[in-house]
């Protein structure tokens, strides 16, 4: 085979785009389709997440696209080809497939679990054997003390780990999920979260997971299909456009309560319109500083260092004391103070709100690469509140 081993290495290989064109299944007996004509561009490289009661037909769907279940009609295509032209053999080998629980044999260990796919692509046992190593350490379990343990001597969480390091094994463009941290508690589930977005950092692989924990396809997805009775897709969107402007009841009912904070937990300071807080240099002057904290919106400015970051806040009652640069002139007394609370323009606006609530006034400085860039207010939340659900209703959706 002639792609046996072109990327078998550290997995900079990127995903392929799926394509569902009106995709049905019929089971036979069945009266009304499990999946019934069902259209869906899942872009390369992104987490999508589908999302839907139980039998609506997720499972159905996803096991179309690795041929476990074949379409009745329509077509799938990966990276622009048919799936129906492939082996289906061959056409799992290139495609990750994670289940609940792991899925593992176990009969079989771990290093023999993940070495499944590479064997069959005809890997050498040296490669082979990097390869195991390279996988468990990436899903954060230590080689020499997992390698050959059995699955039954792993915990849940453990399991899962590896039933993801088997999925990557052969660096396959896509990778499907079906609810596959459905079986571990809460705090392994976080963990495993967690791990998968970082290791989506670093691999960009296509992957569709399936779940029915709408706040499991806030965090992890680029986007959420929504899907209804015969995997109908009520909405299919980025997580903060279905947050902010919801379809219809059947989607409201998902979000479930409190839509607005996960919206603030899914909004990055980066990606929104930060106050205007006037800040100064060490080397500017009082009265030119004072002039630009008659403009903005709070009575202080920001003092950066010379390398742009926060170092302390200063009043207009101080500035006006002061005659020429302000240096590191301050005065306790009109409540100047070390910046010594900020936030970094990768925090959510949530985290931002936590950090207002904690800081001893109503503005905190963000940065990014630690250099100022704006200051966050509670007014920030609320115009960024207003502002993704104007562009949510002006965007529409697909
Ligand atoms: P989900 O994963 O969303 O819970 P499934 O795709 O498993 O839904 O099932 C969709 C529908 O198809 C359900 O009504 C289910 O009972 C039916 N179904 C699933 N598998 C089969 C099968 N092998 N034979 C007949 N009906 C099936
Ligand atoms: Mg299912």
């Amino acid at each position: 085979m002639s792609d046996t081993n072109s990327n078998g290495g550290s997995g900079n290989g990127s995903g392929a785009q799926i394509e569902l064109r009106n995709v049905t299944k019929r089971y036979a007996g069945q009266k009304i389709a499990a999946v019934d004509n069902v259209n869906l561009t899942i872009p390369a490289g992104e987490i999508v997440m589908f999302v839907g009661p139980s039998g609506c037909g997720k499972t159905t769907t996803m096991r179309m696209i690795n041929r476990l279940i074949e379409p009745t009609d329509g077509e799938i295509l990966i990276g622009g080809e048919d799936v129906r032209k492939k082996d289906p053999n061959e056409l799992r080998r290139h495609i990750g497939y994670v289940i609940q629980a792991g899925g593992l044999f176990p009969h079989m260990t771990v290093a023999d679990n993940i070495a499944l796919v590479p064997k069959m692509l005809g890997w050498t046992a040296s490669k082979i054997a990097e390869r195991v190593r390279e996988m468990l350490a990436l899903v954060g379990l230590e080689p020499g003390q997992f390698a050959n343990r059995y699955p039954r001597q792993l915990s849940g969480g453990q399991q899962q780990r590896v039933g993801v390091a088997r999925a990557l094994a052969a660096d396959p463009p896509v990778l499907l999920m079906d609810e596959p941290f459905g079986a571990v508690d809460p705090i392994t589930r976080a963990h495993l979260q967690d791990e998968l977005l970082s290791l989506q950092d670093e691999l960009s692989k296509t992957i569709v997971f399936v779940t029915h924990d709408f706040d499991e396809a806030v965090k992890l997805g680029d986007r959420i299909v929504i899907l209804a009775e015969g995997s109908k897709i009520v909405q299919y969107d980025e997580p903060g456009a279905i947050l902010a402007n919801p379809a219809d009841d059947f989607v409201r009912g998902f979000i479930g309560e409190g839509g607005a904070m996960k919206l603030l937990n899914v909004t990055r300071l980066a990606d929104i319109e930060l106050a205007n807080v006037a800040s100064a240099g060490p080397g500017d002057t009082a009265a030119q500083v004072l002039e630009k904290v008659n403009n903005s919106e709070v009575p202080w400015a920001v003092v950066l260092d010379d390398s742009k970051r926060p170092v302390r806040w200063i009043t207009a009652e101080t500035l006006a004391e002061i005659d020429g640069p302000i240096g590191d002139h301050s005065n306790a007394d009109n409540g100047d103070h070390n910046a010594q609370i900020t936030i970094s323009g990768r925090s959510t606006v949530q985290e931002a709100l936590e950090a207002l609530l904690k800081a001893d006034q109503n503005v905190v400085p963000v940065t990014v690469r630690r250099r100022y860039v704006g200051s966050v207010t509670l007014n920030v939340v609320q115009n960024a509140i207003n502002q993704l659900r104007d562009k949510a209703k002006a965007g529409g959706r697909k």
